[in-house]
């Protein structure tokens, strides 16, 4: 029997920040990467659409109009998933079936007053505009008695279901502490209370130290692939300061954030050279009034594709009914981006 070893033989990975595994198929992707690059349809768009309900200047479903906004605009969402409104309560017949109330708060937050523009394109002092503004509403959402999360998040690309090429994101703020926070919110609090550093100091440490996962790093902020990893080029941004929310950020901190923000968009658009898709969305402590010293600031990035512009990775089959899984190893995924130019591919031509 040979030894086993991470880069040959099926295993699954533990995710410490959630307590679920990921199965890892390497030998099903032992064929060297082909760097294959299906160029998708160009994706030019004008800088301004008459038709986009984002746009400065431009009417939205409910009537208002938007503002000849320079730089970002936030406005609560018309389309609200959750309610300011709604009334407390709920609903149990037995120990089978229990609803409770959920209120909550939803905006929409654009980048940038240009249709055309994505992160990765955008300058790093534009990002930081955007980094302002979550932080703005992170403390004044936050802040309202009822809200105890608020969930930042970014949904790009059409094949990932965003409605909407205009650059922008969203805050979805609830009663209720979300079920993927709630995992970490626990795992966080029990290493902790063990060992008295957070979860994601120790982790970095160690990933810094390997460095066979790392992205990108500067004096505030690290992108990686974590080790557990369940999408091809899944990534992460962690603070190098155990920082329980977006609140500990100065403006320099803010400003390394936003160039990471950047770093990391632009490996991915340069991976096939075409406006890569992603969900995004920063994960940090409730804003219920309590102290989270275990809570440690970072940003997941989960990317659909696979191998090429076109080919995204579904979550079907085993991965529905039994557990995630993956052949290319997170540590081949970051080699690969690192090989990348820094450049954004549309201006190294
Ligand atoms: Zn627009
Ligand atoms: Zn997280």
């Amino acid at each position: 029997m040979t030894k086993f070893s991470l880069p040959d033989h099926p295993h699954r990975r533990f995710n410490a920040l959630t307590g679920d595994w990921v199965l890892v198929s390497p030998h099903r992707a032992k064929r060297p990467w082909q760097g294959q690059v299906e160029k998708a349809q160009n994706d030019s768009r004008p800088a301004y659409d008459p038709k986009c309900y984002l746009c400065p200047g431009n009417e939205r479903s409910n009537g208002d109009t938007n503002p000849d906004y320079p730089g970002t605009y936030t406005f609560v969402n018309d389309f609200s998933a959750l309610m300011q409104s709604t009334p407390d309560g709920g609903f149990t017949d037995g120990e089978l079936f229990v609803a409770e109330s959920e209120r909550g708060i939803c905006k929409v937050i654009c980048f940038s007053p240009r249709h055309d523009l994505t992160i990765p394109e955008m300058e790093v002092e534009q990002i930081k505009g955007v980094i302002d503004v979550w932080q703005e509403e992170y403390r004044t959402i936050g802040q309202v008695d009822f809200i105890n999360y608020v969930q930042i998040f970014e949904n790009k690309g059409a094949i990932n279901g965003c409605s909407n090429p205009h650059p922008h994101g969203q805050i979805w703020a609830s009663k209720s502490i979300p079920v993927e926070p709630a995992k970490e919110d626990k795992r966080q609090k029990e290493y902790f209370e063990r060992h008295a550093t957070t979860l994601l100091s120790d982790y970095l440490e160690k990933e810094i130290a390997s460095g066979v996962r790392i992205l990108s790093q500067n004096e505030h902020f690290v992108a990686l692939i974590p080790f557990w990893a369940t999408w091809p080029f899944e990534a992460m941004i962690i603070s190098r300061k155990p920082a329980q929310n977006i609140l500990a950020f100065d403006d320099s901190e803010r400003r390394a954030l936003a160039a990471m923000y950047k770093n990391l968009t632009v490996m991915y658009d340069n991976l096939f050279e075409v406006s890569f898709p992603y969900s995004a969305g920063i994960h940090q402590s409730p804003t219920n009034g309590k102290d989270y010293p275990w809570w440690h600031f970072h940003m997941h990035f989960y990317p659909p594709l696979l191998r090429s512009a076109t080919i995204r990775k579904f979550m079907v089959g085993y991965e529905q009914l039994a557990t995630p899984q993956r052949d290319v190893t997170p540590e081949t995924s970051a080699a690969l981006l690192r090989s990348l130019p820094t450049a954004h591919y549309k201006k190294s031509v």
